[in-house]
């Protein structure tokens, strides 16, 4: 039984927030917008009112918000949690930021006598609702090991990647990969529409064979009934686009096929999809091809 408080009780963070309170551990949520606390209390997990208060008294401080700004602004923001922890608590960062950003607020986090990990996770809302993440880990390999009970309870991959950042590296070209794949299927999707094939017969079989994919069987349904609520927003993941883009371009590798789908995902936003879940990267696909009558 650990002590545990679990800020950015959203999409990923709140079931993995209950995950760890039905494991037996002592769990104190905290959520921007209050009401989001509601699936962790009634998993018998307690809900507070600030970061202050909920980090009190925490051995383990999981965070899952949205971007770099949102980690840096909850970690070492005023009454954050770089203020109001115990010395020593263990800082699980489970965002997906910027690796350069990760690496600075690790170096902060020991300067002030906290362990901070970062830890994104991979498997979309599904793999968070199951307790089934892939979970990348940046951090010292004692701190680690330190964390392996809890991001075993949410997690089914969890794997030690190297030191403070590279979680997040790896899971910039996860976000790479996971986009091209989406964009493949989404073209292939109105490609078939096209041609009157009878489309669930043709998913299931491109699924059998080496088209198949988490991806496939997880977006073929979204794409085909246009059920486009999140799941992952487009806005998160034009996020994602641009961490990859420009982590390549720092390293001084070229990522065309990244940077083409980096533009598509940017074009989602423009046309007002940002909140839709990534699969409607197909409404794009439907616009170019004058099929915008098809979007919905
Ligand atoms: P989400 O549903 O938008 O949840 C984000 C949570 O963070 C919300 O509860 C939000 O509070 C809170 N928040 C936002 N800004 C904050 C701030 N400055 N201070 C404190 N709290 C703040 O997003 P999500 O889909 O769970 O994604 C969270 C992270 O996981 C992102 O980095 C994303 O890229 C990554 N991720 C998502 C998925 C997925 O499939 N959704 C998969 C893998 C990784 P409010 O309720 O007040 O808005």
């Amino acid at each position: 039984m650990t002590d545990i408080a679990f800020i950015g009780l959203g999409i990923m963070g709140s079931p993995m927030a209950v995950h760890l309170a039905n494991a037996g551990h002592r769990v104190t949520g905290y959520n921007r917008t209050g009401s989001k606390t509601a699936p962790l209390v009634a998993a018998g997990g307690r809900a507070a009112g600030s970061i202050a208060e909920a980090v009190g008294g925490a051995e383990v401080i999981c965070v899952m918000v949205p971007d770099s700004p949102d980690v840096e602004e909850v970690l070492t923001g005023a009454k954050g949690v770089f203020d109001s922890a115990a010395p020593g608590a263990l800082v699980i960062d489970f965002s997906s930021i910027r690796p350069d950003v990760a690496v600075e607020l690790a170096k902060q986090a020991a300067d002030q006598g906290f362990r901070l990990l970062d830890a994104p996770v991979s498997g979309g809302e599904a793999g968070a609702v199951q307790a089934a993440l892939s979970i990348m880990v940046g951090g010292a390999a004692a701190d680690f090991a330190a964390a392996r009970p809890i991001l075993d309870v949410v997690g089914k991959t969890v794997v030690h990647v190297g030191p403070s950042g590279s979680g997040q590296t790896v899971k910039a070209a996860n976000q790479l990969i996971v986009a091209a794949n989406i964009q493949a299927l989404a073209e292939a999707v109105v490609f078939l529409e096209a041609y009157g094939v009878d489309t669930a017969a043709a998913l299931r079989v491109l699924g059998g064979g080496l088209a198949g994919s988490a991806v496939l069987e997880q977006k073929q349904d979204k794409m085909v009934s246009r059920a486009f609520a999140p799941g992952f927003r487009i806005d998160l993941h034009h996020k994602d686009m641009g961490i990859v883009t420009a982590a390549a371009r720092e390293a001084g590798v070229v990522v065309p096929l990244g940077a083409l789908v980096a533009q598509l995902m940017a074009a989602a936003k423009a046309n007002g999809d940002g909140g839709l879940d990534h699969s409607a990267l197909l409404r794009g696909v439907l616009r170019l091809s004058g099929r915008a009558d098809e979007e919905d």
